[in-house]
């Protein structure tokens, strides 16, 4: 899960990293008032999104004080990359003599922490780290933080020693709060000292169970269908094609998939109702997966523990109270399956029984 900056930057300045100074807002008049609280003549003016690449996609301007709530203003409401923006960081400008790129990522393959650094951060690091990777150092950390080999490899950079104590701050960070990154980038050197201008945290969502503070912020990814799936139980996930599945348990539902695939199509999601799904939650389950306006939707269900009449009684009953205008393939197997497919015909829904044919057709309905 990822943190905004300034979410993350509190988390650093509560590690004793020195961050900019600055307040959030979420209204022009908030700015207002938030600017009005800064000592300084300019302002940096930054969108809080998840995103990365802000400056260049126009998310950061840097202004003078009085045109802080304009600006801020105009930025809100606007998105970048997708994401709209509903809170901006207004900070005291930082007189930036030198940008530096510092990062700690958990490394799987290495089984360790490696930390990054370069002389040359700023906006411009993923070139830098494409067209000349030699200048970006590489440490592996082990269990511990071995601050004299760290600053024995920066030793070129006369700031080597605080950065060194830096780096290991947001060590220590990324070990309490179970981070798998913690970039620093600007790390900027603004009157002889060295300042995180902006920052990327991502916590492992695997430890959410352990770092409570941030489970409410993990909402924020979800989108509204899948804040829906988890209110009513059921397993959903978004996908960037147009057939809508639902299935139930994961083995069947993942065969549909591929099949649909194999078949020329491209799942738009894929809803697991689990075993022994009631009405309502079939229902629930097929309003979720056309939330997303798919141009199909094939059901795919064996009836074991769920009932194939309880599934065609939740599906008749939506057709019943809203329209589906998209076409529906349905397959019903197992518990019930002969008064489940009644129920559908009665509602004007056949069923067909072969994986293969039901592929085929939602393929052929959908292209
Ligand atoms: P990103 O583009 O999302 O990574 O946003 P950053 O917060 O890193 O800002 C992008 C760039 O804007 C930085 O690399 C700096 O060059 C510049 N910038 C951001 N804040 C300040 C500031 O307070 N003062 C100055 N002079 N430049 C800043
Ligand atoms: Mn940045």
């Amino acid at each position: 899960m990822k943190l905004k900056e300034f979410e993350g930057k509190q988390l650093l300045a509560s590690f004793e990293v020195s961050t900019s100074k600055g307040l959030v807002a979420n209204s022009e008049q908030e700015a207002q008032e938030k600017t009005s609280q800064l000592e300084c003549e300019q302002v940096a003016v930054k969108a809080q999104v998840l995103a990365g690449g802000r400056g260049k996609a126009g998310g950061i301007k840097l202004v003078n004080k009085s045109e802080a709530p304009e600006t801020a203003k105009q930025m809100l409401g606007k998105e970048i990359k997708g994401e709209r923006i509903e809170q901006i960081l207004i900070e005291e400008k930082l007189e930036i003599e030198k940008e530096y790129y510092l990062s700690l990522t958990v490394n799987r393959a290495e089984k360790n922490v490696t930390l990054l650094f370069s002389e040359e951060g700023g906006v411009e690091i993923e070139e830098l780290a494409k067209n000349s990777p030699e200048k970006i150092v590489r440490i592996a950390i082990g269990k511990e933080f071995d601050a004299s080999n760290v600053e024995r490899t920066l030793s070129t950079n006369k700031h080597a020693k605080q950065i060194t104590e830096i780096a290991r701050k947001m060590f220590k960070l990324m070990k309490a709060k179970d981070a798998e990154l913690v970039e620093i980038n600007p790390l900027a050197e603004s009157k002889g000292e060295l300042i995180a201008a902006d920052a990327k945290i991502i916590i492992d969502d695997n430890a959410l169970y352990r770092q409570q503070e941030f489970a409410p912020l993990k909402q924020r990814e979800l989108s509204e269908p899948e804040k829906k799936a988890k209110q009513s139980d059921l397993n959903y996930v978004e996908l960037d094609g147009d057939i809508a599945i639902i299935g139930n348990g994961a083995g069947l539902v993942m065969a549909t998939l591929d099949i649909v695939q194999h078949f020329g199509g491209n799942p738009a999601n894929f809803l697991d109702v689990g075993g022994g799904a009631s009405f309502e939650q079939v229902q629930k389950a097929v309003e979720i997966v056309l939330d997303k306006k798919p141009k199909g939707i094939w059901i795919n269900v064996f009836g074991g523990i769920t009932r194939c009449d309880e599934v065609a009684r939740g599906l008749a009953n939506y057709k019943k109270e809203k329209r589906i205008t998209v076409p529906i393939v349905v397959r019903l197997i197992g518990t019930n399956e002969a008064e489940g497919k009644k129920i559908l015909e009665e509602n004007g829904i056949s069923t067909q029984d072969s994986m293969e044919e039901c592929a085929k057709k939602i393929v052929e309905l959908t292209r």
